[in-house]
This record gives structure tokens, sequence and C-alpha cells, in this order.
């Protein structure tokens, strides 16, 4: 990768933990001291070429990457228009790429003599992959899930077991994600000395957006450098869903200073006019959840509204104060699609390409849908395959009136 330019977008935040008016450090004071030692510390880690070194040495060796590049030919022959590639990180272990960033916290927390680990979680994915590498460094692990979502996911709540971890379920507030980060923020104030808290997506207060950030670059990173290889050129579009925002972060960082078009699809759900859909940024409003500022699904009184998506990891009722700032500058697209739109390209893309994608990433693919028919086929499209799709066949079925 090349070195920023000092007027680039790639070189935000400032020293505040800002992008524009978003992001910043919103914590109580209590929780200052161990946000202060986490920016010093994370500012050392990726200064230091051993650092990056033992990342990519776990990023070969244990997650899979690099992920391939895949040209996507019978779905692109179908669409009729711009040449379709998938960024095949539905490959990586635990199957997708929530693991980057678990890796590079996780190698963090052992630098910082951390023996402690917990996270929060909606769907379950990002508690399975914390629980995966807790396992793998071999440290204890408590991960925060709502008692909602306890029942609505009991694989993964046994997976995360399976692998070690001790599952509390919250019963605050709608006992869903956001009371689960709530959870673990207040367990991470009282357990000063021992604990890491490993935030799931790019949100939270500075550093956190910057690192995970960082750590799921290597997406684009990877991606820029394999079209370049494929085509001889940069990719027109780069396209990927957006829940809290940090598999879309990892896929355009790398790319922000280019002339390409880069479209972040967030989940409209049942529509953007039936309020249940979760388009923080479509039909949010600026304001301060979990230590950041950033778009947020609020009611008339400032009160934080549940988010509704088919697509569990795309149910959170805010987004990266990056990708709010993105939005606000224009260099990013944000549009949504719907649950139904999302299943049609589900089973498209198990039938065209036998990939059984994600309820997730079957978002950003109903957007390529959208557009590739309307373009050229000398364009070309990249598209981030974020995850595989086993953990959502139950929810599939039931929608196509199947019974398991
Ligand atoms: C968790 C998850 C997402 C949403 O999180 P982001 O931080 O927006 O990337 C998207 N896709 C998959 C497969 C996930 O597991």
């Amino acid at each position: 990768m090349t070195k920023p330019l000092p007027n680039s977008l790639r070189n935000l935040p400032d020293q505040h933990g800002r992008f524009g008016d978003f992001g910043g450090r919103f914590v109580a004071e209590t929780l200052m001291p161990l946000i202060l030692e986490l920016e010093t510390a994370y500012e050392k880690a990726r200064n230091d070429p051993e650092f990056f070194d033992e990342f990519q040495y776990y990023l070969k060796h244990y997650v899979g990457r690099p992920s391939p590049l895949w040209l996507a030919e019978r779905l692109t022959r179908k669409l009729g228009g711009a040449k379709v590639y998938f960024k095949r990180d539905e490959l990586n272990h635990t199957g997708a790429h929530k693991i980057n960033n678990c890796i590079g916290q996780i190698l963090l927390a052992t630098r910082m003599g951390k023996s402690r680990i917990i996270a929060e979680t909606g769907a379950g994915q990002h508690g399975v992959a914390t629980a995966t590498v807790a396992a793998l460094f071999g440290l204890p692990c408590v991960i925060y899930m709502g008692s909602v979502d306890v029942e609505r996911q009991q694989p993964n709540v046994f997976r995360m077991k399976l692998l070690g971890a001790d599952v509390r379920p919250v019963t605050s507030g709608a006992a869903t994600l956001k009371d689960a980060m709530n959870e673990a923020l207040r367990d991470w104030v009282t357990n000063v000395h021992d604990t890491f808290y490993i935030i799931g997506t790019a949100a939270g207060p500075h550093p956190y957006p910057a690192m995970v950030r960082d750590f799921q670059s290597v997406i684009g990173t990877e991606a820029r450098e394999q079209i370049i290889a494929a085509e001889g050129r940069l990719p027109d579009i780069a396209i990927a869903a957006v829940g809290g925002g940090s598999n879309a972060i990892g896929l355009f960082h790398p790319f922000l200073d280019d002339p390409v078009q880069l479209i972040g699809v967030e989940a409209a759900g049942h529509g953007l006019d039936s309020g249940e859909h979760a388009a923080s940024l479509s039909r949010g409003r600026p304001g301060v959840l979990h230590g950041n500022k950033t778009y947020l699904l609020q009611d008339a009184d400032g009160q934080i509204m549940e988010a509704h998506s088919i697509s569990a990891g795309l149910d959170y009722p805010g987004i990266g104060p990056e990708h709010a700032y993105l939005h606000d500058i224009g260099r990013v697209q944000y549009v949504a699609v719907t649950d139904n739109q999302a299943l049609e390209a589900f089973q498209l893309c198990c039938r065209t390409e036998g990939i059984i994608p994600a309820l997730e990433p079957s978002h950003a693919l109903a957007h390529v849908m959208n557009i590739a028919p309307k373009l050229t086929d000398n364009k070309v499209i990249l598209m981030n395959m974020c995850g595989r799709g086993d953990k959502d066949i139950f929810t599939v079925a039931k929608h196509l009136g199947e019974k398991l």
C-alpha cells in the first residue's frame, strides 16, 4: 500500500479521534484512563513491524488469508452488464471477516499483559470469533449477549460454550445488542486491571473505530492488489454491506484516495418507511451512543430505537463514525435494500455461483443486481462477500416456507 498523502482521506481520525464532526470518545471519567492506555498501546503496536508480522502470521496460517478474489462469471452473464468480482472473506476461519479484527485485538491484549477477554455480541458471530481467539490464546472469555438474542441464536450460543466462553445473558433495555454493549462497557470499568474489551465493529470510543478499521483493511489491501493483477486496473465500483460498518470500511479504506465509486448497503428491513429497518444513515440522525458521535436510529425524544433486519448481523441502530463522515462529505454513497431483495440475491448466488452467502452480503449483492445490468460490460464491480450462509439457512427456510 502507498502511504497516505498529507491531505488524504486515509489520515483520519484526528488526534481527538474525530472524523469531521463524528467519532470522539464520550465516556465516563472512570473509563477514560483505560481508553487512553489502549490508545497509547495501539499507537505503539501499529508502528512496530514485529506486531504487524505477528498479525500477518496468524492471518495467513490460522485465518487462511489472503482470501481469493473470484470473478463471478455465471452471475455476470446472468445480469448482463458489468463484470462482478467477489472478495471471498466468507472463506476465512469461522466463516466471516470478524476474525481479522479479533486476531488483531487479542494480539494487542496479550502485549498489554491483559489476562481476561470480554466482548458483546448480537447475532453471536462476533461472540464466536472472540471465543475462538480467546481459546487460541488460552485466555478466559466472557461474552455479553442480550437475553432475547440468546434465545434467537442458540447454535451460536452453543458454539461459544464449546469454545470455552462464559455467555452472560443481558436483560436490561430491549435485551439485544445495544444493551449487551452497555453491559460490556460496565464490566470493563469494573475490571480495569486485567480485562481487554474486544469490540466487534468499527464503532465505540476512539481508538476502536480506527483500530478495527486498520485490522479489517487487510480486506481492501488484498482486493486492491488482486483486482489490479486480474484486470490491470482499479475497479469502477466497490460495494459492501453495512451493519456497524467494519467489513465495509475494511474494503473501502485502501480505495478512499482512488477514483473508485464506493457504495455501502444498509438493511431496509420491511422498507425504509415501515419503521422496521436498520438504515442508520438513510433514516437516522446524529447523536451519541457507545462512546462516539454518529448517525443513530432514534425516536422524536432521542431514544434509541430497535433496528430490524432479516440479517441479524446488520441489526445495529448505529453505524461507525467514519461512515457518518464519508456519508456527509459524499465520498461514499449509502443505499438500502429490503429483506425480500436480500432473499432474492441469496438464492441467485446459491444457484449461479455455488456459494451460499450470509444474509449480510446478500444485501450488497441485491444492490449489485440493481446496478450491474445498467452498466456496460467493460465496467468492473468489486463486492465483499463478507460471510458464508450456513448460519442463515434456518431463517431462509422459514421465509421460503420450507420445513427443515
Ligand atoms: C457481523 C457481520 C456483518 C456486520 O458487521 P460490519 O461491522 O458492518 O461488517 C456483516 N456481515 C457478516 C457476515 C457479519 O458476520
